[in-house]
């Protein structure tokens, strides 16, 4: 069975798709994370993102593997763990510029369909339920307000001892929504049959508890 979540940046689809993963004993694909350590890397060799040529050869070179059982999931590219680097500011400002490339969203979809094959899985990320695994048993379209998502970005943050303000973070998640919605390929959007849910003022118990009963329905 596969549980997809789709959504803008800060909806919520991480934390909820980790605990909802914990739950059901089901593995966690966050491929948000295979993206940004395909930036990461590419960041690294002052690969360009226009500069297809070379992306396929970081595309090909590049071993991305996820370790752990959710919640603590961890993402290791050619044997590092990664899981903190790819969270960078430096790597959030430029994920949505690689990710929009062929080349790198190819090789992924490709390597996503693989780690799924055979298994429970809740995967989240912009092109889940429209592109990767339109069958998915379950599809769902997570948003929030715009506030709401800076808010909680700007916990997650103070959590890590940065202060950021919440003009700053609006226009960052803005300009992010705004790529990642218009880009010619796989553009964030709404798949068809996809359960819209708006986790303003939700819990994340709430969250979860959302998502479960869903998938119990199909389980049971
Ligand atoms: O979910 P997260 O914020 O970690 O994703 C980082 C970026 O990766 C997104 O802003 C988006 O540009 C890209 N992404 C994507 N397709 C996915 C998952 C993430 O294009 N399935």
């Amino acid at each position: 069975m596969i549980i997809a979540i789709d959504g803008p940046a800060g909806s919520g689809k991480s934390s909820t798709a980790r605990a909802v993963a914990a739950r059901l004993g089901a593995v966690y694909l966050d491929t948000g994370a295979m993206y940004r350590a395909v930036t990461l890397k590419a960041l690294r060799l002052g690969v360009a993102h226009t500069d297809d040529e070379a992306l396929a050869a970081v595309m090909r070179g590049t071993e991305i593997v996820f370790e752990g059982a959710p919640p603590d999931t961890r993402i290791i590219m050619d044997g590092e763990d990664v899981s903190r680097p790819v969270r960078t500011d430096e790597v959030t400002k430029s994920v949505s510029d690689y990710c929009a490339r062929d080349v790198v969203r190819r090789a992924l979809v490709e390597q996503q369909r693989k780690i799924a094959a055979g298994h429970t899985v809740v995967c989240e990320g912009r092109d889940i339920c429209t592109v990767v695994f339109p069958n998915a048993e379950v599809k769902i379209y997570m948003t929030a307000s715009v506030e709401e998502r800076a808010n909680r970005r700007q916990k997650d943050f103070a959590a890590t001892g940065i202060n950021k303000s919440l003009e700053e973070l609006i226009s960052e998640i803005e300009t992010r929504d705004r790529k990642d919605s218009t880009r010619a390929n796989s553009p964030l959007t709404k798949a068809e049959g996809a359960i819209e849910m708006d986790t303003t003022g939700m819990t994340l118990d709430e969250q979860i508890e959302f998502i479960a009963r869903l998938a119990n329905k199909y389980m049971s």
